[in-house]
């Protein structure tokens, strides 16, 4: 399969067309960017991180249930996808306070959320995502009642399956946000699921493990997405 037309390129990742119907790929580049893009660097080897967590993650998923838009990666750089009819949505499942809930919110830090919440942003950059709530989801008519709840159970899901993943791997999840997509009747998972759009914590330290590092200078940023890459695809098993 090849890349034909580039159709959108986004802060990270860019999306081609192909020569074959239904499918797309999208190239996870090196750039990296934070606070609305005020701040970008390039980190060699980024994308493929952060491509290889993604095809991880959606396999395992599928794997539980859950559809999405993966089908292959065709290099480190590059994911074949299921072509969708994007919903211009930010489904965010928060199972600690963390981030702009805390800073938004009289919510302190590390605060366990249970239930977890989910608060779904309106993904537009011009008007730098602000938060929607049911009823102007569907006042703006962005999904249907019926998809709004399938969103919602489906986030929740994932969040269960992921939480319990990272967990056996001495992860916590805080926080991870998601995008859906419809092809024909049906919802898939789509964008990507990775470092830069989770918030991750190692269980016995604290330390951050995800773009925070970046946002916040915490360290060597590309070391530990390297170091959570493997330790997310190839845990050591124990004996
Ligand atoms: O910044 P905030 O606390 O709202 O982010 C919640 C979670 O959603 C974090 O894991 C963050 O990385 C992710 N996120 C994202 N893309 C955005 C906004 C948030 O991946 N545009």
């Amino acid at each position: 399969m090849k890349c034909r037309d580039l159709l959108i390129k986004g802060k990270a990742k860019s999306v081609y067309s192909t020569d074959t119907k239904g499918r797309l790929i999208v190239e996870f580049r090196d750039d990296i960017t934070a606070f609305d893009g005020g701040k970008k660097d390039v980190l060699k080897n980024k994308g493929t991180y952060n491509a290889e967590v993604s095809a991880f993650f959606f396999e395992f998923l599928e794997q539980n249930g859950v559809k999405t838009h993966f089908i292959t990666m065709l290099d480190p750089h590059h994911m074949v996808v299921r072509k969708l009819e994007m919903f211009p949505l930010e489904v965010i499942v928060r199972n600690i306070a963390a981030g702009s809930l805390v800073r938004n919110y009289p919510f302190r830090q590390g605060t366990p959320l249970d239930p977890p919440l989910i608060v779904i942003d309106y993904k537009d950059d011009t008007r730098h995502d602000p938060m929607l709530n049911d009823e102007i989801i569907l006042a703006l008519k962005l999904v249907t009642p019926a998809e709004l709840k399938k969103i919602k159970k489906v986030a929740l899901k994932v969040n269960r399956l992921l939480a319990a993943l990272l967990a056996s791997q001495g992860i916590t999840l805080v926080d991870f946000k998601i995008e859906f997509g419809r092809q024909g009747k049906t919802i898939y998972l789509g964008d990507e699921i990775s470092m830069d759009s989770m918030r991750l914590w190692d269980k016995t330290t604290g330390e951050s493990l995800d773009k925070d590092v970046y946002r916040f200078e915490k360290g060597d940023v590309m070391a530990i997405y390297q170091k959570v890459t493997q330790r997310i695809t190839k845990p050591v098993k124990k004996p």
